[in-house]
């Protein structure tokens, strides 16, 4: 617990006990009074100043009653302390007079006075230690006032009985000190105890809360998430049964076949946007900064809806920009691709515009999607960024998309480190921006539109398949084996090995995540590339194929930068991937070997080289995630932006 929240509920506890005794102490000081003013009554000594101490002591009294009500009455009108400091006050006022009066006793001829006021004042001692003995202000201010005088006064007579009676006293205040000492702490651990018991209780029902609200959460995204993807899957399962019935006609086989691609198709995109989204929940999904030109990306992505737009009649301007900025641009694509989709889809006439907004005297800045469309009505404003919520959708009509293109955005923006702000009205259009870093010109290590191309081709090479699942690998191995691959199949790592000691050297390893006997494919990849380590064949190109999303291990993969393919990829994606992959490994061969040559024609230059390009170089610190040297990006922006052209709308 922090202390300031402690040290408030202390206080209030304090509060409520202090007061609590009050109107008891009330009663008690009357009887107190009337003792007092019956034990003088014979002899009054000094009247005038008797009437004004035993006043005083009344009025003190009726003061103290007075706070108690204003306490119950308007327990806000102060902090809690400063109801601690008023009681104190109360107290030092209340038990001075009792305690100042003992001087009377000491005027008075009659010698057993001083002894009935002393007792007078042990009784209220043993009462305030009582109902004040857990607070040291209103202790202190009370104690020293009721018994001091008294002790002064016995030990001033100089007699050996009223010289004990004074030792005795003395003993008695030291002693109550010392009690309410521990009574204090006692009190204080009490209401620790409680306070920190209501914390937790507080802290575990806000947790239900949270957890309750998830829960809810979930049952309405699989609710949802059901619902559209059994759509399609019953369409098919019907188009399916219908393509039995003999007496239909080539034409209507036919027209049943594009009807059933047209579903598969739409299933598979509902799959890839939830897969997405679900890659982005669970931290696997790497974020990569470059330096590169906005305009570029801007380029890249009107050029993909620029036909839409035209073909809807709306115009899609594109500001010019000169700003280089540091983001992730694959990521930033899927966001603007999203934008832009939605900007065309829920816009009818007008204009349709994308461009960077300055963030004043600041680097960086906003860049922003408007449209002129049907905008957005206020109370929807937080609902549309929800999974599968869609404004007007009712009949939940796939061809109107499923509601899970803005969750993506706002959790690629947040990803990025950003907000995703929304500006709409219905009938105004829409704005929907979100910040990006500036960047450094000197940074840009290859422009983003510069492809790859006339990459290797996978005849010939030599691909090993690690899967427990034999229906998998033999998949895979009629696929490779299509391409002209030459391929060995391996049920898991021992078989793996195996084949590496028959001396099968791979131009690729293919491994699925989750293997047989609780072995993961990281674990098996590792010992695949240790073994051909030892024989010389380094840089062999590996490939994690995984259906796991919120796997630690894969988080910790995907930081690295080792290449996994997500469940369900798709031949081309794979041939894609392999080919990149091969295309990368073949140029850190060559450059490689370049300087090897160069080394051996010219050894105290080439030394200084090595040095200077082991200084600025990160495929040495993060061996398989070399992004940051010019050729690579290229490979990385297209492995994703294949798993993003694949889930897109
Ligand atoms: P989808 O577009 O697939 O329905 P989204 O998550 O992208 O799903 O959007 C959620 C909802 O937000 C949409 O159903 C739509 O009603 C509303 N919306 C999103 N973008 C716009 C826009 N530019 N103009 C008007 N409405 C929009």
């Amino acid at each position: 617990m922090r202390a300031d929240p402690m040290q408030r509920a202390i206080d209030e506890d304090l509060v409520r006990v202090l007061y609590a005794q009050d109107p008891i102490a009330f009663f008690s000081h009357w009887f107190s009074i009337a003792v007092l003013v019956a034990i003088y009554w014979p002899n009054i000594p000094s009247p005038p100043l008797f009437i004004a101490c035993f006043g005083f002591y009344a009025a003190a009294n009726c003061g103290s009653l007075a706070l108690w009500i204003c306490n119950r009455r308007y327990p806000d009108l102060v902090t809690p302390r400063a109801w601690i400091y008023l009681h104190a006050l109360r107290g030092m006022l209340l038990y001075s007079a009792p305690g100042v009066a003992i001087w009377f006793a000491f005027q008075s001829p009659q010698t057993d006075l001083p002894l009935l006021h002393t007792v007078m004042l042990v009784t209220l001692a043993a009462g305030v230690f009582m109902s004040n003995g857990f607070d040291l202000l209103n202790f202190s201010t009370a104690i020293p006032f009721l018994l001091l005088p008294s002790i002064v006064l016995h030990f001033g007579t100089h007699t050996f009985d009223r010289t004990i009676l004074a030792i005795v006293l003395a003993f008695f205040f030291c002693a109550i000190n010392v009690y309410a000492l521990s009574y204090r702490k006692l009190f204080q651990r009490v209401v620790q105890a409680r306070v920190d018991q209501q914390y937790l209780a507080e802290s575990l029902a806000a947790q239900k809360r949270v957890a309750e609200e998830a829960s809810l959460a979930k049952t309405r995204f699989f609710a949802a998430a059901s619902h559209d993807l059994r759509q399609p899957l019953h369409a098919i399962g019907l188009l399916a049964a219908s393509l039995n019935d003999a007496a239909a006609t080539p034409l209507q086989h036919a027209k049943t076949a594009e009807h059933i691609v047209y579903n598969v198709e739409a299933l598979n995109q509902l799959f890839n946007q939830v897969l997405d989204l679900a890659r982005l929940e669970s931290g696997v999904t790497q974020v990569i900064r470059l330096h590169f030109r906005l305009s570029e990306l801007f380029e890249r992505v009107g050029s993909q809806y620029r036909p839409q737009a035209a073909a809807k009649g709306l115009a899609l301007r594109i500001a010019p920009t000169a700003m280089v900025v540091h983001d992730d641009p694959v990521l930033l694509e899927r966001v603007l691709s999203n934008l832009l989709s939605n900007a065309v889809r829920y816009t009818e006439e007008g204009a349709i515009w994308v461009g960077l907004r300055r963030a004043g005297q600041r680097s960086g800045g906003y860049i922003e999607v408007r449209d002129s469309g049907i905008g957005i009505p206020a109370e929807e404003h937080e609902r549309i960024f929800e999974e599968f919520y869609q404004v007007a959708n009712p009949q939940r009509d796939a061809r109107q998309g499923h509601g899970l293109g803005l969750p993506t955005v706002k959790r690629l923006v947040g990803l990025l480190g950003g907000e995703l702000q929304v500006r709409s009205a219905p009938g105004r259009g829409s704005v929907f921006r979100f910040p990006v870093q500036a960047g450094d010109a000197g940074g840009i290590v290859a422009s983003l539109n510069e492809a790859v191309t006339g990459g290797p081709s996978a005849q010939g090479r030599r691909v090993l398949c690690i899967d427990d699942d034999p229906s998998i690998l033999e998949g895979l191995a009629s696929l490779l084996a299509r391409w002209g691959c030459s391929v060995r199949g391996a049920r898991h790592e021992i078989d793996a090995l195996e084949a590496l000691g028959d001396g099968f050297v791979p131009d690729a390893v293919l491994c699925d995540y989750q293997l047989a006997n609780h072995r993961t494919g990281a674990q098996a990849l590792t010992a695949v590339r240790n073994v051909l380590a030892q024989t010389g064949h380094d840089g062999v190109v590996t490939l994690l194929i995984t259906g796991d999303m919120a796997s630690a291990e894969l988080a910790a993969l995907a930081l690295q930068g080792i290449p996994v393919l997500h469940k369900p990829v798709t031949p081309a994606r794979l041939r894609r991937t392999l080919e990149m992959l091969w295309q990368q490994a073949d140029l850190d061969k060559g450059r490689a070997a370049a300087a090897v040559e160069r080394r051996a024609g010219e050894p105290r230059r080439a030394q200084s080289e090595l040095n200077e390009s082991n200084e600025g170089n990160e495929v040495g610190r993060e061996p398989q995630n070399s992004l940051q040297t010019k050729p690579q990006i290229p490979l990385r922006n297209q492995m994703q932006s294949q798993s993003q052209s694949e889930s897109q709308q």
